[in-house]
């Protein structure tokens, strides 16, 4: 019977592995959230902003959370994200930075953030659940507060951030940033599940 269930999880992970710039995460609520368009995320109101990066930043109204939290993980995270991925010092995310393959990322004042409570429906290519987004045409990351309730807060916010980077959208170079994107509060046994 162990060995179903081991099998199982191999075809869910094969799964989700497979998506492309959406995250197809199971919420521990079984609860998904109604469609979010790029348009929609476009049109919200970006009037906040994180303390140390100045990440432009919108939280829609029914997300339960303190904003300043919000915005500290977002700043805290991304420095996390940006010294364990190059190992060069995290103010490198204020300015333009050339990743490894030559692009030159702006700096993270230009990323516009949406925040939202939960997984939602998406118009990504193949998969139409996403616990996070990112907009490269659009630098906008779209990003579920509990996109993987077991996982704490703001579960994919590395992952997406690592997408800016220069993480494929097909994740065919995911290995290479693996462990800096992963959720940072999530069970060893649920990260070889979902990442
Ligand atoms: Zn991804």
């Amino acid at each position: 019977m162990r060995h179903v269930i081991l099998f199982s999880l191999s075809i869910f992970s094969i799964f989700l592995y497979s998506c492309g710039v959406d995250e197809v995460i199971p919420n521990s609520s079984g609860g998904v959230d109604g469609m979010i368009t790029l348009e929609e995320a476009e049109a919200q109101d970006y009037n906040l902003m994180t303390p140390g990066y100045d990440i432009q930043v919108a939280i829609r109204e029914d997300v339960n959370a303190d904003v300043d939290n919000i915005l500290d993980i977002l700043d805290e995270r991304a420095a996390d994200f940006l010294e364990c991925q190059f190992m060069m010092n995290p103010d490198i995310g204020a300015q333009e930075f050339q990743i490894p393959s030559g692009d030159k990322v702006p700096p993270l004042s230009e990323l516009r953030v949406f925040v939202v409570p939960i997984n939602f429906e998406c118009d990504a290519v193949d998969k139409n659940v996403c616990a996070g987004i990112y907009y490269f045409s659009a630098d906008l990351i779209i990003i579920a507060k509990e996109g993987f309730a077991r996982c704490g807060t703001l579960p994919l916010w590395k992952h997406e951030v690592g997408h800016r980077y220069g993480m494929a959208a097909d994740h065919s170079n995911q290995s290479d940033f693996e462990p800096c994107i992963d959720p940072p509060d999530c069970p060893i046994d649920l990260i070889d599940i979902v990442l």
